[in-house]
């Protein structure tokens, strides 16, 4: 997900310090400001890092187990009454110097996020940017998290105390590595709890250095610790009686399971999940806005974004137009190595999950879709890139909305075109889905961008542009794809809990 500056971005950056590779080689666990080694992990549940864009590995550890994941949130409980006793704008400062350090830091941290995820570096950096937005924005946040003085008869009076929720679990995805980590920790930090976070079993290794980067700015030990594992290290995380709540960035399938295991404390949660979203275009629209529009909702970071737009409804009498223009910008995407500056596509995840996305446009085909370009396995001339996991951005044309890879989130490069005649009829097919995360109109007229998006079930609406997060923003879904807000000041909500307290300035009025 971006920030607004896009193609700022692009410009070749200083490489002046890259990551030391001893990051590859040393124990994955930070707790209680060390690395640690992962000593009570199932050996069942090893795990191997891939460079997407190779396909080679780049590092191995292990699943932490219970003994481990009691030592991070021991070490997050033992944190908590120093780092929450601390004045807001004490805590805004740290979380400032955190920024700043980034910013010396910030080509390391792209480029290990490159390595380890597959974006091109362009996009590596923007997530760095947006982890640096969220600190500066929540640091000014801190000094005003304050409550509210009522006024009550007699002189009496209620005062309301904002106070932080104890030890946060956070859970990402691997989509968004670092930004995850820092749209999670940011406001949670400046809130005064403490954090234990686990970063995906894919992407292990941003979560760390910025967990160092944490540490060697001032944020105490204990306060932000990073714990590797896969699914099972979350369970025992999401079930731990010591935490107070659970922020998980993932699949709705997991979200799920997560909410059912926060039931037992009543921990409480934010869960942002999948997404299949719909972006509408009206015929009157500017069409070659539209067209950037519709590729920035479907081919960020190789389409694994979870806002995507992939479902593109187009008014009938313009798609022909709008088909042109778009592959003409398709054809001119680079596809390869996620480090060269004018790489436009990088690698998939995983060869599992490339398999997966292909595997939908094949079912996609056979149900009579057309595919007009793209949804092939791609090999970089490069031969270091030739086991990488590269796919050509796909567009399918002929889509129907029962087909599979209508309905299914596909995570993958692949734009279902769809037509239609009426916003009546658009609005009630867009809506027509489970999930609700995200949604998008292009049209020249206000009045109806303004009522089609009233008439969205998505939690995060776009008109006249597409998948851009300015941190100000809350971001999260309807139905299925989510519950709660990330980023804006609903991120600070989210973090806090309200204490009211009644004060008597008279005599106890009492019958007995
Ligand atoms: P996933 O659900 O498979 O895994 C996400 C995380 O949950 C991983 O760290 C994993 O180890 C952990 N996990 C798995 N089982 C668990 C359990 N039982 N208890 C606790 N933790 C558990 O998702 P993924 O494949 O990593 O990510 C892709 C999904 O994430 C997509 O559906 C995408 O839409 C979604 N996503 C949503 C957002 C958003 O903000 N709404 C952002 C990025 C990705």
């Amino acid at each position: 997900m971006l920030c607004p500056k896009l193609t700022c971005m692009l410009r070749p950056r200083p490489r002046t310090r890259r990551f030391s590779t001893a990051i590859l080689s040393q124990p994955l666990n930070f707790i209680n400001g060390t690395r640690s080694i992962p000593t009570s992990h199932n050996e069942t549940e090893n795990i191997t890092v891939f460079n997407p864009a190779k396909g080679e590995i780049i590092c191995e550890t292990v699943s932490s187990g219970s003994e481990d994941v009691d030592r991070a949130v021991q070490a997050a409980k033992n944190a908590f009454p120093l780092w929450s006793q601390l004045s807001g704008f004490e805590r805004g400062k740290i979380l400032l110097s955190v920024a700043n350090r980034i910013k010396e830091r910030r080509e390391e941290l792209a480029e290990l996020e490159v390595l380890d995820n597959g974006k091109p570096i362009w996009e590596a950096r923007v997530d760095v940017q947006s982890v640096i937005d969220g600190l500066e924005y929540n640091a000014g946040l801190a000094p005003t998290i304050s409550g509210q003085q009522i006024q009550l008869p007699g002189g009496s009076f209620a005062y309301t105390r904002r106070e932080p929720l104890g030890v946060c679990v956070g859970i990402g995805a691997w989509n968004f590595p670092v930004q995850i980590a820092g749209w999670k920790s940011a406001p949670a930090l400046a809130c005064g709890n403490t954090m234990v976070y686990k970063p995906s079993q894919f992407t292990p290794l941003s979560a760390l250095l910025l967990a160092e980067i944490y540490n060697e700015s001032g944020i105490p030990d204990g306060v932000f610790n990073v714990i590797q594992g896969q699914g099972e290290t979350g369970r025992l995380l999401t079930s731990h009686h010591d935490v107070a709540k659970v922020s998980f960035t993932g699949s709705v399938p997991t979200g799920k399971k997560i909410m059912a295991d926060c039931a037992g404390d009543i921990k409480k949660i934010t869960l942002e999940l999948g997404g299949k979203s719909p972006l509408i275009i009206f015929a009157d629209c500017n069409i070659d806005n539209a067209v950037k529009g519709a590729m920035l909702a479907n081919f960020m970071t190789q389409g694994e974004v979870c806002s995507n737009g992939t479902r593109v409804f187009v008014e009938q009498s313009i798609k022909d137009e709008f088909l042109e223009k778009l592959l003409d910008k398709i054809k001119d995407m680079k596809i390869g190595d996620p480090m060269a500056e004018d790489t436009m596509v990088g690698a998939m995840i995983s060869k599992e999950h490339m398999e997966k996305v292909l595997g939908y446009i094949e079912g996609a085909k056979l149900q009579g879709a057309n595919i007009l370009c793209g949804g092939e396995r791609v090999y970089p001339e490069d031969p270091s890139l030739s086991n990488g996991y590269f796919l050509s951005p796909c567009v399918m044309d002929n889509c129907t909305d029962d087909m599979t890879a209508v309905q299914e989130e596909i995570f993958g490069p692949a734009m279902a075109v769809l037509t239609f005649e009426t916003e009546e009829e658009v609005i009630k097919r867009a809506n027509a889905t489970k999930f609700g995360l995200a949604g998008g109109v292009f049209t020249s007229d206000l009045t109806r961008g303004h009522r089609v998006i009233a008439n969205l079930q998505s939690g995060t609406c776009f008109i006249n542009n597409y998948n851009l997060y300015p941190i100000e923003m809350p971001f999260g879904g309807y139905k299925q794809s989510g519950l709660g807000r990330e980023l804006g000041t609903s991120a600070i909500d989210s973090y806090t809990q309200t204490k009211m307290v009644y004060v008597e300035m008279g005599d106890v009025d009492c019958p007995y």
